[in-house]
């Protein structure tokens, strides 16, 4: 097993997850699943979840420390948000574009209809008051949010990342400001801790092919339903492989050298990650781990552009958020004026980045787009049942796009092969 990397290891673990998910139920393995091999699947994400505060906190803050002035880090910083909000919008056009033309909703009957209605209606119901509950605020809300009140607070949820970057990059600036005599013991403090963090990485993901097997053999996913609503569900995996195929490979061979093969082999561990955990906030360890070591990114780029992607940029929620709502209105015979369409649009945006990096995220947040359209959100009933293969997949969408947007920002700094002052890409 020596020989082989851990990427390697990594998919054979996600291969052989499907396979004994696939085949436990005739099995009769599915009790033995949930008590002995699930667990280990639990605990490997508990892992890369414990890490990523405390891994957004020194690498952010040892980041920014290392800046040599703060217009650096507004310009990086405006950069990033201009090129995720563009590679956002994108997702959602695309995703429009596609459901228009293929018109999935078309293609379920009614008593399908019917049936997955009745079906998933009590769990609808949850979702339904979880968006409400996101949904009563003010317009400025979004802003009063990343601002924290007490940082030990933030820091007891995951959820709450926007308010650990936002104290982290004070903390940063006002290390680069204030009087460097004074700054050194507590910068060499965040070297050291970084670096005790990012090893606490390498062997969490010593335990990823175990833990991937392990998440992949207690889903089930139930291969009828996804039938049942299969165009619909091509029509939401063709938006996000045009992303990955087409959006992504264009966008670093217009703004940078650097090859796609390469890159695409660089972030594989993270995207296999992604996709077995469905969660972009999970993943993120190791997107940055696979950022700085596999792709060249500097720290200073790579810990301020992907945290802030894996919370507000989900290019894969997006196309999903613009294909769902569109494809619930054509099941319900509605018609969707142009009007209605760049509300979908609009809405969409938001609601993807306003999205948890959680699994299942994407959907809470669908409600809101689809009441803003006046579409009654119990049709979220029709897509629960596949909503989970279809989350894994939109998730490694999620971080390809944050890996991309970093690349742009790296090579823009001049730091990666192929740019100016480095070495030609191989
Ligand atoms: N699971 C996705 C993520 O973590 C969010 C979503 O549900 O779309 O990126």
């Amino acid at each position: 097993m020596k020989k082989i990397p851990l990427y390697g290891k990594i998919l054979i673990g996600m291969a052989l997850g499907m396979i004994w998910g696939l085949s436990a139920e005739s099995l009769g393995l599915i009790e033995f699943t949930t008590a002995w091999i699930k667990p280990w699947g639990t605990i490997f994400i508990n892992a890369l979840k414990l890490i990523a505060i405390p891994l957004i906190i020194f690498s952010l803050i040892d980041g920014i420390s290392n800046l040599s002035d703060v217009s650096r880090l507004s310009r990086i910083g405006g950069r990033t948000i201009a090129l995720y909000l563009a590679t956002t919008v994108l997702a959602v056009t695309i995703g429009l574009l596609l459901v228009n033309v293929i018109e999935p909703g078309k293609f379920l009957s009614a008593e399908k209809r019917e049936e997955l209605s009745q079906a998933y209606a009590s769990d609808m119901d949850m979702r339904i008051t979880s968006a409400h509950d996101v949904k009563e605020d003010g317009p400025l809300q979004i802003l009063v949010d990343i601002v924290p009140d007490n940082i030990f607070g933030s820091m007891t949820n995951n959820t709450n990342m926007l308010q650990v970057i936002f104290f982290a990059i004070l903390f940063g600036i006002a290390m680069i400001i204030a009087k460097p005599d004074k700054v050194k013991p507590v910068k060499s403090f965040f070297d050291g801790a970084n670096e005790v963090i990012l090893k606490i990485v390498d062997m969490i993901m010593r335990f990823a092919p175990v833990g991937v097997f392990a998440l992949l053999a207690s889903l089930n996913i139930d291969l009828q339903l996804m039938k049942a609503l299969g165009v619909y569900s091509l029509n939401v995996v063709l938006g996000l492989a045009v992303m990955v195929f087409i959006t992504y490979p264009l966008i670093l061979k217009f703004f940078t050298r650097f090859p796609y093969l390469k890159f695409v082999k660089g972030i594989l561990p993270a995207q296999v990650l992604a996709f077995s955990t469905s969660s972009s906030a999970a993943t993120l360890p190791v997107t940055i781990d696979c950022a700085e070591k596999n792709l060249g990114i500097s720290e200073e780029v790579s810990s301020f552009v992907l945290p802030l992607g894996a919370t507000i940029n989900m290019d894969g929620t997006s196309i999903h958020q613009g294909v769902s709502a569109v494809f619930i209105a054509q099941a319900f015979g509605l018609d969707l004026s142009l009007g209605q369409q760049l509300t979908i649009l609009f809405t969409a945006v938001l609601s993807s980045i306003g999205a948890a990096a959680v699994p299942g995220a994407g959907i809470i947040m669908l409600i809101i787009v689809l009441e803003a359209v006046g579409i009654d959100p119990s049709g979220l009933a029709l897509i629960l049942a596949v909503d989970r293969p279809l989350d894994m997949l939109r998730t490694v969408v999620n971080i390809t796009g944050d890996s991309t947007v970093a690349t742009v920002i790296a090579s823009g700094e001049g730091e990666l092969v192929g740019d100016k002052g480095q070495k030609s890409p191989d």
